[in-house]
Order: C-alpha cells, then structure tokens, then sequence
C-alpha cells in the first residue's frame, strides 16, 4: 500500500492534519473517539490532530507484532542487517525532512533538530552490526565429549514508551536495536509530537521490513497502560519524567515484563578555579539554553568554586542577554520556544518560586514576548533564557526538574563540597566537570554518584556502542539504554550443553555433573 507522505510541505502547512496509528505495515485509524491537538509552538497554529489510542489499538497493534515475530526471529541476523543498512541509507535522504518535522512539533532549531536525527542514525549504524553483536560464546570440551555454548534469542514481543523532547532521536535508541536483535516492536510516541513516528514506520517499510515488526500506537496513559498489561508484550523501555519512570518500572515489572525506565534529571557542571573561563561560558549557555532547556542532559546547575562565581557570572548575565530567541527555522536561531503552553506556565511558574525562595534573579526570560521572536510568533509559547544567582541546595528550583531554559548557579569553596552536593541530589544522570588538572578531572570521574560524566565537555551523551544511562532515581532497571547493553536488554541467553550418542549409554547418573 502507498502510505501518504508525511513531508515538510506537511509539517508547515497550516492544515489541520489527522495522526493516526501504524499497525501491521499501514496507517490504522483509531477505534477510539479521542484525539488531541497538535501544535507548532513557535506560531501556537494546531497542526495536528493526533489518534489517542485506546485498549483495542493495543491489541490490534500487539496482535501484528505477535503474528510477525516468528518469521523475523527466525531471519537470519544478517539478512536482517541488510534491512538495517536500506533504512540508514533513507535516513540519510531524509535526514532534514525529519528534522523540519521535529522543529514543526516540537519547536527546537533546525539545526539541533538535524543533530537529533544525526544521533539516531548514530544507533541506526551500531545495529547493523548485529551479526557481529549477536555472536555467543563457546566453549569446547567443557567435559569429556561435551561442548558448552551460549546463544542470545530475541525477547518476542516489545514496546517503546517515549518523551516529546526527542522525537527520532529516543524512539532510536531502542527500536533499531530491539528490531535488529530479532523482536517486533510497539512504540507509544508522545502525543506532543507524533508525526516523526510515522515517517521513521514509513521508512522502515521502505526498507523492506516486513509488515507487523515496526507499529505505531499513538496516544497518553490510556495505551500505556495496556501495553503495561498485554500479556504478550515481553518487554518495556520507557524513557520520561521521574514519577512516570518509577511507574512503569513497577506497573511493568508487577506483570511480569522487562523493564528498563529511564528517568528525569538534575545535570550540574562544576566550574573549577583552574578552568578556561570563556570555554565554561560557551559550554553553560549552550547546554543550559539549548533546545530551550528541554534536554534531559541539559545542564541546568551551575556549580562554581571559589572566586569563580564572581569572574564568571557577568559573562553569563551578558551572554543570557543575548541569546537569539527566534523561530527555530530561522538559521542563526540559538533557542526556540517552549514545547507546550502548558509546560510555558510550568516553568515561568518556577521562576516565580525561585524569587520567592530568595535567589537572586540576575536575568528574567518571562518578559520576553512572541513579537521579539519574529513575525507570525506572537501567539507561540515563548520566553528568553533565565539566570539565577545564590541558589542554595533547599531550594524547590535546585531540588526539582525545571526542564525549561533556566540555568541555577550554586557557589562552593572546594571541589570536595561540589562533589558532596551533587552526590546527594535525587538524580544522577549528567554531569560535568571543567578544569584544566587532570587529576582532579579522574578523581571527580571516579567518586561522582551520577551515570554519565564529562570532562570539559557539557552534555556527555555516551556514543552509539557505550550506552545511555543514569544513576539514581534517573534510571529504573539494570541495563542502559542501546550499545551492548541494548543488545542484552532485547535478548536472552541461552545455554547449550551438547554430546552426541557415542558418550551415551554409560547408565544414568545421579551426582551433579562435574567435569571428567
Ligand atoms: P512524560 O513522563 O510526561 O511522558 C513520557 C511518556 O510517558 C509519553 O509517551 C507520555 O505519553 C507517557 N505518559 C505520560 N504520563 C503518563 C502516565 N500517567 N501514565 C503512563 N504514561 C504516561 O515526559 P515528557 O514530558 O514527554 O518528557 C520530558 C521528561 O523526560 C523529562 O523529565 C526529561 O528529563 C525526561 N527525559 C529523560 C531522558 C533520559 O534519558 N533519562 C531522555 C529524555 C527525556
């Protein structure tokens, strides 16, 4: 069948246009009445109107994933690389329609929008080594005429639960692998942003995979839930807000799935007195500021040691001044709107808490208007970078995930007391450290409580092949998301213990078996 074409032409137009499911190689209306608006938040236009699954689009959604499993299983890891690599290579033709897609919806920079899919198609390529991945272990002789081997088999059945704040990139960590390692797949995008879901099923079948192994159901809780509760569904990775990673992790675990829940954040990067004070400024505005805050490995906690507060700060108050605020399809766009109207409120709101808790505002993004962001803008959901001084650890704007272009700068004296705060922060999925002492850069490494670390670097999201993941209440589970630890989070091992007749017929035997 010929699935329309979800294009830019799309993505800019300022029709409304319907969002529906992808269920066994089609687009599949909803059984559902409920729908929901999608938005440009640079405009605040509706784009969309977006299916909200229901219980029998699980089902329907499950039961082609369920039908397809078999076959695919049992396609050779090679022939299913081969799938791999026609999708790499559409990804790269389509490499911007995407990511026009994503500034439409989600309103970040085109330009970071193409990172994004840049990021996926990283994953993308570590899967189409699977072959090579997928290779078990063997042992020869493990007794006399007995040879030992463990294989890694595909899980069956398994979903994708995914944020707004990275459309392709996050739904990429999880399904080229899944996929790749011989399951079928279910992914639940958020409805903030759905169309990206879409084109990525559209792709796929593009590049030869069969019907049933890719499927979209569209929706809120209403299709988590069920997927939380198909019997059929073997595995979930979910990937979100905190309370809702916690959930999963339980609601999932209580009926029997695998589940790894990655979680919200709190990233601090600690400026030591040693550092390279311009290279710390870029690094703040860019990684506190870009994608308007909306990353989870945005840093948003500027730890400053010694006298650093005092040369730094100017040029951050300067520098958050500055900023370039505009439509994100505007090319010299450092930051976009805010994703929601919603999640506007949520965070001018907290802005108004940190001046209420006694830090010191020292620049206010709430003043800023649609109107300075460019014509057409004035009814997109916009606001400037904010900076706080003399944050202190109580405070609800240090303790909580803002997730919105606020950056909350905390003074110490030592690199010890830096180290102490962040270690008793709630999360752990980010940090960085910036200084020039490279013992100081491993010991911070070493006795950090926090998943991914950067040394001199803001946002240190690990490569296709390390694995993505934080510690404390930033991850529920064991395995990080995609690298090897993907590979085993969608397979388990078989072991295999192996002798042909000739060593039979020795009479049964009643001790453990040890090796003769
Ligand atoms: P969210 O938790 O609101 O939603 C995530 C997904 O869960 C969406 O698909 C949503 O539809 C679904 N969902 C929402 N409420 C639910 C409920 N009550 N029951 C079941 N499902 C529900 O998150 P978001 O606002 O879309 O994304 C931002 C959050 O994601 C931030 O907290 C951010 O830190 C986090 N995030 C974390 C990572 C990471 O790798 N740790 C990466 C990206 C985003």
């Amino acid at each position: 069948m010929n699935a329309p074409d979800l294009t830019t032409a799309r993505a800019q137009s300022s029709a409304v246009s319907p969002i529906d499911h992808f269920i066994g190689g089609k687009l599949a209306g909803s059984n559902g009445a409920r729908r929901a608006q999608v938005t440009n938040p640079a405009t605040g236009a509706v784009t969309g109107s977006v299916a909200m699954g229901n219980v029998v689009d699980v089902n329907a959604a499950v039961a082609a994933a369920r039908a397809a499993f078999p076959a695919w299983a049992d396609t050779p890891p090679l022939r299913r690389a081969r799938v791999m690599f026609k999708f790499l290579e559409l990804l790269n033709q389509h490499r911007d329609e995407l990511a026009h897609l994503i500034t439409a919806e989600h309103g970040k920079v085109f330009t970071d929008a193409q990172g994004e899919v840049t990021r996926g198609i990283d994953i993308v390529e570590f899967a189409c080594g699977i072959p090579q991945l997928l290779k078990g272990d063997y042992t020869e002789q493990v007794s006399t005429g007995i040879d030992n081997w463990t294989m890694r088999q595909p899980l069956g059945v398994v979903a994708g639960i995914t944020p707004f704040n990275f459309p392709v990139m996050v739904p990429m960590w999880m399904f080229p692998v899944a996929i790749a390692c011989g399951n079928s797949f279910v992914l639940k995008p958020s409805p903030i942003d759905p169309s990206c879901s879409l084109r990525m099923a559209e792709l796929l079948r593009q590049a030869g995979l069969p019907d049933g192994v890719f499927n979209v159901v569209q929706g809120d809780k209403e299709a988590v839930d069920a997927l939380l509760t198909h019997p059929d569904v073997a595995a979930l990775s979910f990937v979100g807000s905190t309370p809702i990673a916690n959930y999963i992790y339980e609601t999932g675990a209580h009926h029997g799935k695998r589940v790894q829940a990655l979680g919200g954040a709190k990233n601090h990067m600690v400026v030591m007195p040693d550092a390279d004070i311009d290279q710390a400024v870029d690094a703040l505005i860019g990684s506190a500021f870009g994608s308007a805050g909306e990353r989870c490995m945005a840093i948003s906690v500027a730890v400053l040691v010694g006298d650093v507060a005092d040369r730094i700060l100017p040029l951050l108050t300067e520098r958050a001044r500055a900023l370039k605020v505009k439509h994100g399809e505007q090319l010299d766009a450092e930051m976009g709107p805010i994703v929601t109207r919603a999640a506007w409120q949520r965070i001018t709101d907290y802005i108004g808490v940190g001046v209420s808790e006694g830090a010191k505002l020292l620049h206010d993004g709430r003043p800023f208007t649609g109107a300075q962001a460019g014509a057409g803008c004035e009814a997109g959901f916009w606001m400037g970078g904010t900076l706080f001084d003399q944050v202190q650890p109580h405070m609800r704007i240090y303790r909580e995930e803002i997730f919105g272009p606020v950056l909350s700068c905390v003074r110490v004296k030592t690199g010890a007391e830096a180290v102490a705060l962040i270690n008793a922060h709630e999360f752990g999925n980010g940090v960085s450290c910036f200084t020039r002492d490279g013992n100081v850069a491993r010991e911070f490494a070493r006795g950090i409580q926090v998943g991914m670390v950067g040394i001199n670097v803001p946002i240190p999201v690990p490569m296709a092949w390390h694995g993505f993941g934080g510690w404390k209440r930033s991850l529920f589970g064991d395995m990080h998301a995609y690298g090897e630890e993907g590979v085993r989070f969608y397979t388990r091992q078989k072991s295999i213990m192996q002798r042909w007749p000739e060593s039979i017929g020795k009479g049964a035997e009643f001790v453990m078996p040890t090796s003769k």
